[in-house]
């Protein structure tokens, strides 16, 4: 199976995770309150954290924490609740920042998540850099967020979008990329974890063939951050965007990296409170980077929240993290591979946590009612991926994705699951 580590060129001791730290599945899902629900009178199975993570206790107690002890808002008062919420929301851009080994927190920007992190780089960076004719390289792989924000972007300035293809088996192209590569090339933007596939991304040599040309890289970071350790600094990366929801905690946050001359050198996204330095009817100046760029009050709860998330992976040791869901991704995948009729769909020679696939004689909205009956959540459509499945023919796939929280009975649940689809649909 995969090497999810490889993803970031840092040993991960270096990085301060514990690599040996044994990993002890029921002692982290008791710290879970979601999953010792019932569904349909059955244990829940939930293998739909792709979609969304479930949060650990110690996210829901520090959001409650501070809404109960410290609560106000931020960067404006000079009352003690407001120093403390301050203090606090500040604290999560430096946990961000470490997180993803930035150079510093001012290089991190808080959004709504990672769509309008990419929506953000579209448009301020769309607006310095772009004009007509220039082009930004997407892949095939790309979800949704990281493809429509550029046709509005082509919409209004005329941009040309060129899109690196997939194999079979859903690795990227790079002979095809390095092709692509041309001095009209003015950004690359790709997913480091296809969200349909599970294909791992070989960032690295994306990254680099692209700055041989001075070309810079947004990464869409959704699917990796909660999967393995991210070095921007050693990837090389210009921008790193995610979602604090997809990696056990809250929703409405995110975050976007950007490196700090080139994130500094880009106008605002928004206007309003708390991005300016002065206002007159006249015009008004800006603060630098990050502040610039996060207008009104922002999500100081969820922030406080995606801290704690941060801090509940770093305590569980991104490597042991890594070492479980590759053990489970890869019994998953024989398991269902040896079932009749089951087509995995993504077979790339990286993959992280995303198992895709179908069933023969039954629609995957179909696969995805039943296994819902025997309490299994999964995932079925097009993943807010619709090319990858015009790419492989498909409406549709259902997608189980793993976490650190699953097991290997819930794997076997799954099979079971689709075992009952075939005798009704059989
Ligand atoms: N990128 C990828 C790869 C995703 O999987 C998702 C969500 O599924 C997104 C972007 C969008 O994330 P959000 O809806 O949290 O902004």
């Amino acid at each position: 199976m995969s090497s999810l580590a490889r993803a970031s060129e840092a040993p991960l001791a270096a990085r301060g995770d514990n690599a040996m730290q044994a990993f002890d599945v029921e002692r982290v899902r008791r710290d879970f309150p979601i999953l010792s629900r019932q569904v349909y009178g059955r244990p829940l199975v939930y293998l739909d954290s792709a979609a969304s993570a479930q949060k650990p206790r110690q996210v829901i107690e520090a959001m409650t924490s501070v809404m109960e002890t410290s609560y106000a808002n931020v960067h404006r008062g000079v009352h003690k609740l407001s120093q403390e919420a301050t203090d606090l929301f500040e604290e999560a851009r430096r946990k961000v920042a470490a997180f993803l080994n930035a150079a510093k927190p001012d290089e991190i920007v808080f959004t709504r998540g990672a769509t309008e992190a990419i929506n953000l780089v579209a448009f301020s960076f769309g607006q310095k850099y772009l004009k007509a004719g220039d082009e930004v390289i997407l892949s095939w792989l790309e979800h949704h967020s990281n493809i429509v924000p550029w046709q509005l972007l082509r919409d209004r300035l005329g941009i040309v979008i060129k899109v690196i293809p997939i194999d079979a088996d859903g690795n990227l192209d790079l002979d095809v990329y390095h092709g692509l590569l041309s001095e009209r090339t003015k950004l690359v933007a790709i997913t480091h974890v296809s969200n349909a596939l599970g294909t791992v991304v070989p960032l690295k040599a994306v990254i680099d063939a692209a700055h041989a040309r001075e070309i810079p890289v947004l990464v869409d970071g959704c699917q990796a951050v909660p999967h393995m350790a991210v070095d921007v600094q050693a990837l090389g990366a210009d921008f790193y965007v995610f979602s604090g929801h997809k990696l056990f905690g809250p929703t409405g946050i995110g975050a976007l990296y950007g490196r700090f001359d080139l994130l500094d050198s880009l106008p605002p996204y928004q206007g309003g409170g708390e991005m300016i330095s002065t206002v007159s009817f006249e015009r008004s100046t800006f603060k630098r980077a990050p502040h610039r760029f996060e207008a009104g009050t922002p999500a100081i709860i969820e922030a406080v929240g995606l801290a704690a998330a941060i801090d509940y992976v770093e305590a569980l040791g991104r490597d042991a993290v890594h070492t479980h869901e590759a053990g489970l991704l890869g019994y998953a995948t024989d398991k269902l591979s040896a079932i009749p009729g089951v087509t995995v769909v993504g077979r790339a020679r990286d993959k992280a946590s995303i198992l895709s696939f179908t069933v023969e004689g039954a629609h995957p909205h179909d696969v995805g009612t039943v296994l819902d009956r025997a309490g299994v959540a999964v995932r079925a459509g097009h993943h807010c991926a619709q090319p990858i499945m015009d790419r492989f023919d498909l409406p549709a796939t259902v997608r189980a994705s793993f976490a650190l929280y699953n097991t290997r009975a819930e794997v076997d649940a799954l099979a079971d699951a689709v075992k009952l689809v075939q005798e009704l649909f059989g």
